[in-house]
C-alpha cells in the first residue's frame, strides 16, 4: 500500500508546478492513511515559491498563532524605540508573560542592548599524518589566512572570513571558520564559503585530508560549551533596572527576585549541569524564530544562557547574556509572507543599509524580548503565581 510508483518526490516534474504536485500527494497520502489532510492544504503559500528553497515532498503548511508582546521600550546601537514582538506558540500564558515584562521593563527605562559579538562558525576537520604535521597545518593556516579568505569569500557577496579558530586533538584538526555574514543567519552562506577554503587546503596543503565540512565544532543545532565561550551568530547583552515601585506595587523586593534567580537559574541550574543558566529564554527564542522565518532548530544553542540580577537601593538589576543567538532577516524562512510581515512589524524585514545592520537589530530585539519574559517569570516565581497563571491562561474550557 506505501510502495508507489512513481515516487512523491517526483510529482513536480511530473506536475510541472508545486501547489498541484502538493495536492496530488495529500490525495495519494489519504488514500493510503485514511487522514484527511484538507486543513494542512489550505496555505497562502505559493508552493513554487518555497521548493528548491525551503522544503522538499510539500503537502502544505502548518498554522501556529501569532499574538504580539508590546511596547517594548529598547535603547540599543540599533532598535532604538518601541517594538511589539510577534510570538509564535500555543503555550497559553507566554505571551502574556513577556507582555508583562515588556511593560515592567518600559515603566522602567527600556532595556539597553549591545551585541558583543557577530560571527557566524563552521568548522571542517582535517586528518593529518601525525601530530607535528598537524601542528605545521595550523602554522600554515595563520600564515596563509589571507588565500584563505580569498578562497572563502570568492562564493559570496556579503561573506566575510574573520578568523580561523584551530583545535588540535592527535592528528585532527578542527578549523573553526568564523564569518560575518550580512543580513543572513548564515549557514549555507558559511558552509559554502568553507568548502571553498577546504578546495585550497586540498590544493596547497594537500597532506590534510579533508574528514568531514562540518566536524561538530561549529556547533550547529546542539547544546555546546564552544558557542557559549567563543560565540556564534550574535552574542547579545540586555539589561534593566526595574524600579523599587514597580515591585512593590506587585508586593515584593528586589531581593526576592534576587533569591529567585540565585537559587534557580544559577544554583538549580548548576545542579542540573544545564547549558541554560536562566528560567525561559527557549521560549521566548522559540517563539520569535517560528514567527520570524528562523531555523527553528537553532534554538537549542540560540537559547543558551545566564540571567543575572542584584537587588540595588533603586530597584532589580537585571540583565540576560545570550552568547550564541543565530539570526537572520533574510534568506531562509524569512521570505515567506507572514514570516516577511513579522519581520516589518519590527522595521527589519530584507536586507539592512548597510547590509548586516537589521541582523544586528534583531538581535538587540531578540535580547530585550528574553530580558522582558525572563523579568516577569521570576517576578510571577517570587509571588508564587506561575501554577495560578497557567491554569487561567493555559486551560480555557
Ligand atoms: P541563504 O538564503 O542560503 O543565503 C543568503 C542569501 O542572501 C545569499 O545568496 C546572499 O548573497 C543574499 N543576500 C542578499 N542580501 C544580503 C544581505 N544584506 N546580507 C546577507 N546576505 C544577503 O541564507 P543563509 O543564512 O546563508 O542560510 C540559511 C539557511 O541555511 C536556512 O534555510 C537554514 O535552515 C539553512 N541551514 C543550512 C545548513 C548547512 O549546513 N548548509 C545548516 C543549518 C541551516 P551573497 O552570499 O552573495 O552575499
Amino acid at each position: 500500500m506505501f510502495l508507489m510508483e512513481p515516487k512523491l518526490h517526483e510529482f513536480e516534474k511530473i506536475y510541472g508546478d508545486a501547489n498541484k504536485a502538493a495536492e496530488a500527494r495529500r490525495q495519494y497520502l489519504e488514500k493510503a492513511t485514511g487522514a484527511r489532510l484538507e486543513n494542512i492544504g489550505k496555505t497562502i503559500i505559493d508552493l513554487n515559491t518555497v521548493v528548491g528553497r525551503n522544503i522538499e515532498n510539500v503537502i502544505g503548511a502548518v498554522q501556529i498563532p501569532v499574538g504580539v508582546a508590546g511596547p517594548l521600550l529598547i535603547r540599543g546601537d540599533y532598535a532604538n524605540g518601541h517594538y511589539y514582538v510577534p510570538l509564535a506558540t500555543t503555550e497559553g500564558a507566554l505571551v502574556a508573560s513577556v507582555n508583562r515584562g515588556a511593560k515592567f521593563v518600559t515603566e522602567s527605562g527600556g532595556a539597553r542592548v549591545k551585541v558583543l559579538k557577530d560571527g557566524m562558525a563552521r568548522a571542517p576537520l582535517f586528518r593529518l599524518p601525525s601530530l607535528i604535521d598537524a601542528v605545521e597545518f595550523v602554522e600554515w593556516v595563520h600564515q596563509h589566512f589571507d588565500e584563505l579568505k580569498k578562497a572563502a569569500e570568492s562564493t559570496t557577496r556579503h561573506g566575510r572570513l574573520k578568523e580561523a579558530q584551530p583545535f588540535v586533538v592527535g592528528n585532527y584538526v578542527w578549523l573553526r571558520l568564523v564569518y560575518f555574514t550580512g543580513d543572513a543567519m548564515g549557514m549555507n552562506m558559511a558552509t559554502i564559503a568553507s568548502e571553498a577554503v577546504a578546495r585550497y587546503i586540498h590544493e596547497h596543503f594537500p597532506k590534510a585530508r579533508l574528514v568531514a565540512l562540518s566536524g561538530n565544532m561549529c556547533v550547529d543545532k546542539k547544546a555546546n560549551t564552544v558557542n557559549f565561550l567563543l560565540g556564534r551568530g550574535k552574542t547579545v547583552v540586555a539589561e534593566a533596572v526595574i524600579k523599587k515601585e514597580i515591585l512593590e506595587r506587585l508586593g515584593i523586593t528586589a531581593e526576592d527576585v534576587h533569591n529567585v534567580n540565585v537559587r534557580k537559574n544559577l544554583i538549580g541550574s548548576a545542579l542540573a549541569h544545564s547549558y541554560g543558566f536562566n528560567a525561559h529564554f527557549a521560549n521566548i527564542v522559540a517563539a520569535v524564530f517560528i514567527a520570524t522565518g528562523q531555523d527553528a532548530a537553532q534554538v537549542v544553542e540560540s537559547s543558551m544562557g545566564i540571567t543575572s540580577t542584584e537587588p540595588r537601593e533603586d530597584g532589580l538589576y537585571i540583565s540576560v547574556f545570550l552568547p550564541s543567538l543565530e539570526v537572520g532577516t533574510v534568506g531562509g524562512g524569512t521570505g515567506l509572507p507572514t514570516q516577511r510581515e513579522a519581520l516589518a512589524l519590527l522595521g527589519i524585514a530584507g536586507p539592512g543599509d548597510p547590509p548586516g545592520t537589521n541582523a544586528l537589530k534583531f538581535a538587540e530585539i531578540v535580547a530585550a524580548a528574553v530580558l522582558a519574559g525572563e523579568l516577569n517569570l521570576l517576578i510571577a516565581l517570587a509571588r508564587n503565581e506561575l501554577a495560578s497563571a497557567h491554569q487561567r491562561l493555559g486551560r480555557a474550557k
